[in-house]
């Protein structure tokens, strides 16, 4: 951040500088995709707030409860997308981002299901309209996972190749603390 003489903020560009790149597409691609739930909100931008992020919407969204209103929550986050210089991703960019994420957000977890990754990228899937890319390739492996017929089959070894290779992909630069917040559900 850029500061003046007075130690105020010079113009407004660079309020938002704390993060990094990775951090705005991740939460712009969470929040595109319907990963972060309005009850997780309020966690996200509490976050984003003790990272050095800065707003009125952030900072308000920072303060509710997690039981606020859904609906006064959807309200904020707008407010806080455009704060951080959020802006919508292609949705092919968008769909690649959140299987790194949503991968590398399993990975660091202990406790995770064997298809942990697979089985979240999939339930996002109905909502958006079945799209292609890795969430279409997790929700046609979803459908073996939980099948004893398919214990031992074509199937489940992809299924099982599809959950090594994105908690195996290309690590993004995101704070450990945001990565959980944004995945919370996960
Ligand atoms: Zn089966």
């Amino acid at each position: 951040m850029m500061l003046g003489a007075d130690g105020g903020e010079v113009g407004g560009s660079d309020v938002n500088g704390v993060l990094t790149i990775d951090e705005r597409r991740v939460v712009g691609c969470a929040h595109q995709l319907g990963l972060i739930l309005s009850s997780r909100w309020p966690g996200v931008a509490a976050q984003l707030l003790a990272q050095g992020a800065e707003g009125e919407g952030v900072a308000e969204l920072a303060g509710l409860s997690r039981m606020a209103s859904p609906w006064f929550v959807d309200q904020l986050v707008p407010e806080l997308l455009a704060e951080l210089s959020i802006t919508e991703l292609p949705a092919d960019e968008a769909i690649e981002l959140v299987g790194r994420l949503v991968g590398q957000a399993v990975a660091a977890r202990k406790d995770a299901d064997e298809f942990a990754a697979v089985r979240e990228l999939a339930r996002l899937s109905p909502s958006l309209g079945y799209p292609l890319g890795v969430i279409g390739d997790a929700y046609y492996a979803s459908e073996w996972l939980d099948c004893e017929c398919h214990a031992d089959s074509p199937e489940r070894d992809a299924a099982a190749a599809l959950e090594a290779s994105l908690r195996t992909s290309n690590p993004l630069d995101v704070d450990s603390g945001l990565l959980l917040a944004v995945t919370a559900v996960v």
